[in-house]
């Protein structure tokens, strides 16, 4: 178990890191919510070509995205702990523009599914715009778009029978950017913590020293969705091995290099708050 101290320490640096996860989040969901709207609008006045294009929401992600992510990598660059060579240097800004590549691509094709899900509804019934703009304004700027959609379909009685809007739910979900969002931030911060420890190692290798971080320990934090590891706090192992990340409920065990390691499992790491220690 981490001591008092230190587990003071990290649960204050996982609350605040979950909040600027969902600051950024919230810009992301805002920013899907305006496109829905400008859609809405812009096919019930019958305007041609109102669906942006794959390109413009791209460049619009990209800059939506970089700011945080960059952050995250330039932390090792700036870093007092290391005076990176060139190659590391770029080493390091690939990592961040591949990792910055994954989550605008992610968000992308959600956004996407969000735009052909209200196609899908616009084409099949008759919405009315002026009720839709009116709930979507009443509502929080993240209020979820398929929500006000469905209370916006101007025929009522059919929204009131059980079947509610009847869109295949396979091909054409919608789904609120939020959650995809704040876990792709979280991954990127634990990404950059790990390459900043293994970076300071290899800048000692570089010198003929041994590694300064030989160990890491898992620290449960109690932030984020659920429980689920619980049972993995205190965890220590090798640093370059990966822990044996144990899910509370399902109890199944899975090899994690550190928290919300990239490839590892949706179940163990979507929107996880644990850390870890390297020593
Ligand atoms: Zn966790």
């Amino acid at each position: 178990m981490a001591s008092i101290l230190n587990r003071k320490y990290w649960e204050r640096k996982s609350l605040i890191e979950k909040q600027q996860n969902q600051l950024s989040a919230y810009y992301i969901q805002v920013y899907n919510n305006n496109i829905i709207d400008q859609y809405v609008e812009d096919y019930i006045n019958d305007k041609p070509a109102a669906k942006p294009t794959q390109a413009m929401l791209y460049g619009d992600l990209y800059v939506l995205n970089k700011p945080t992510v960059y952050k995250q990598y330039n932390k090792i660059i700036n870093s007092k702990y290391t005076s990176n060579s060139a190659l590391q240097h770029m080493f390091i800004k690939n990592k961040a523009n591949s990792r910055l590549n994954t989550i605008v691509e992610t968000e992308l094709d959600r956004i996407t599914k969000n735009l052909n899900y209200t196609e899908k509804v616009l084409g099949k019934y008759e919405l009315n715009l002026k009720e839709y703009q009116k709930i979507a304004k009443r509502e929080k700027k993240i209020a979820n778009r398929k929500n006000i959609m469905e209370k916006s379909v101007k025929d009522v009685d059919f929204i009131r029978s059980k079947f509610g809007i009847n869109i295949p739910s396979n091909d054409f979900n919608y789904r609120d950017l939020t959650p995809t969002a704040e876990a792709m931030n979280r991954q990127t911060q634990m990404d950059a913590s790990w390459e900043e420890c293994d970076a300071i190692n290899q800048e000692a290798r570089e010198k003929g020293l041994s590694d300064v971080y030989t160990q890491k320990e898992w620290i449960w934090t109690n932030e984020g969705q659920t429980t689920r590891h619980s049972a993995n706090d205190g965890q220590i192992v090798d640093f370059y091995e990966p822990f044996q990340c144990m899910h509370d409920v399902t109890g199944e065990i899975e090899p994690l290099m550190y928290p919300c390691d990239p490839n590892g499992s949706f179940e163990n790491t979507w929107i996880c708050y644990c850390q870890f220690r390297a020593f």
